[in-house]
């Protein structure tokens, strides 16, 4: 390869919106059949905002922000009322008449949960982490609730969510899962809270304190203008997009939807999002990966090719081989165009 013809192609890359971190970079985007999407901050915005409230024990959908007060029904029931919904699960939980002594599992909080309270505790908490979830919880919480206290303990959970002290409270704020692990179930009012807004393509966070599961956050992120034409585009290129997130399976399906992508890999931690690219390697695909945050930070490394949003974290520009300065996807095709173009000529 003529060295003169790569420099100019990354002369032209500059003028793009497009950093290489060397001329041979574009040598390894030849290939490239399958481009790996991350998907907040990448695919979306990745500034999130609280939408919906749902405290547990209230039996109804609490208050959500404008245009989210829909009652999280289950699908084909109708909305529950207050006192009976309790019943029917009362009646499938204590079979009493059955096995009187059997010990039960109480899966709805005996009190009513407030508001407030859900909205302080977990925004204390959230406000701590830097995750875009976690900001946009802590924003909306200090709106709606007021001053928050200052956690006595905090922990992150990556790619899971947040756990620590507030208040004497041991609170967990995070994905469902990190309350399953804790041995804490989510009564059906909240289950239905969650998929009604995770089937929108939110996210929801659950939030329990002192073992008991109070209720579900909502948040939502937009999906950037410009990514439904990237995908056209790096369709257009032959290369097959696949998004890949640590969000829920139907949040997630909701934003491949609204973009055009077909193959969605979600709920993944962040340690494992490096074995998809692996795997996706070993199946033989070339792969391009574009991604945004410390999570993407490996597997921007180990991808064939690795595109950084500039608008992302430090530890993924680093990572990465090509950086999309305005973080807008459509120059990710503009990069593969402009690379195939710069080795056509030197051929
Ligand atoms: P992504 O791959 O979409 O960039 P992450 O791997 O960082 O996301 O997180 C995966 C999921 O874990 C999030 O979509 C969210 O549901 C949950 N999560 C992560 N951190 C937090 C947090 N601080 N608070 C609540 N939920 C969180
Ligand atoms: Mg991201």
């Amino acid at each position: 390869a003529t060295p003169t013809a790569l420099l100019v192609g990354t002369g032209r890359g500059a003028q793009l919106g497009i950093l290489i971190k060397g001329p041979e970079v574009l040598e390894s985007t030849r290939r490239v059949d399958t481009v790996v999407l991350d998907k907040t901050g990448t695919v979306t915005t990745g500034r999130m905002t609280l939408r919906g409230v749902y405290p547990a024990g209230t039996g109804d959908a609490g208050s959500g922000a404008p245009g989210t007060d829909r009652t999280p029904a289950t699908a084909g029931n109708p909305p529950p009322v207050p006192d009976e919904r309790v019943a029917p699960v009362a009646a499938v939980a204590s079979p009493a008449a059955v096995a009187p002594t059997e010990p039960v599992e109480p899966v709805e909080p005996v009190e009513p949960v407030d508001e407030k309270e859900l909205l302080r505790l977990a925004g204390a908490l959230e406000h701590a982490s830097e995750h875009p979830v976690a900001r946009a919880i802590a924003a909306g919480a200090a709106e709606r609730a007021g001053a928050l206290p200052a956690p006595e303990r905090f922990e992150n959970v990556p790619g899971l969510g947040v756990r620590g002290t507030v208040e004497g409270h041991e609170v967990l704020a995070g994905r469902e899962r990190l309350l399953t692990a804790a041995g804490i179930p989510l009564p059906p009012s909240l289950t239905a809270a969650r998929a009604a807004a995770e089937a929108e393509g939110h996210t929801a966070v659950v939030v329990a304190w002192d073992g008991t599961a109070r209720g579900v956050l909502t948040v939502s992120d937009t999906v950037k203008e410009t990514s439904a034409e990237a995908v056209r585009e790096l369709r257009a290129l032959g290369l097959t997009p696949v998004l890949l997130t640590g969000d829920h399976t139907a949040a997630a399906e909701s934003v491949a939807r609204a973009v055009g992508i077909d193959e969605v890999i979600a709920e993944v931690l962040p340690e494992e999002k490096v074995a998809v690219v692996r795997r996706l390697k070993a199946a033989g695909r070339t792969v391009a990966m574009v991604g945004d945050g410390v999570n993407d930070a490996a597997a921007l490394a180990t991808a064939d090719l690795g595109l950084a949003m500039g608008t992302g974290t430090d530890a993924a520009i680093e990572a990465g081989d090509l950086t999309l300065v305005r973080g807008d996807l459509r120059v990710a095709a503009d990069a593969i165009r402009l690379s195939r173009r710069t080795l056509a000529t030197i051929r």
